[in-house]
């Protein structure tokens, strides 16, 4: 590590989320944060937002998933933690391959809130 290297901030880690909840319905995420925050959004905006190979293009970055694909009435059938900075989500379309790290989760859930 040289001189340099010591004096750039470190980077700001992502909180965590210390308590996950899914409503009776299985339509909506609840996130609970170590910050705090308590933030919601429905398993369609999580959906949308799936950072797996099969929804975001990964040369391009571009979403390959079309919108108007995923249903209002989708709901969220299993939510798993991933080692201990990220979830795995599982829709009831039976897509399972999006693992959503914390910073997705927040940003997701924090630009498209579940209405309450
Ligand atoms: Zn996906």
């Amino acid at each position: 590590m040289s001189f340099w290297d010591k004096l750039k901030p470190a980077a700001p880690t992502p909180p965590a989320a210390i308590g996950t909840d899914v409503t009776s319905d299985g339509k909506v995420l609840r996130l609970h944060w170590e910050d705090g925050k308590r933030t919601a959004s429905t398993a369609r905006s999580l959906r949308l937002a799936c950072p797996c190979a099969a929804c975001v293009d990964e040369w391009t970055n571009q979403r390959t998933l079309d919108s108007a694909s995923v249903a209002e009435t989708l709901t969220l059938l299993e939510v798993a933690p991933v080692g201990n900075y990220a979830l795995r989500i599982t829709f009831s379309d039976q897509h399972a391959t999006g693992i959503y790290p914390w910073r997705v989760l927040r940003e997701v859930t924090e630009r498209a809130p579940a209405p309450s």
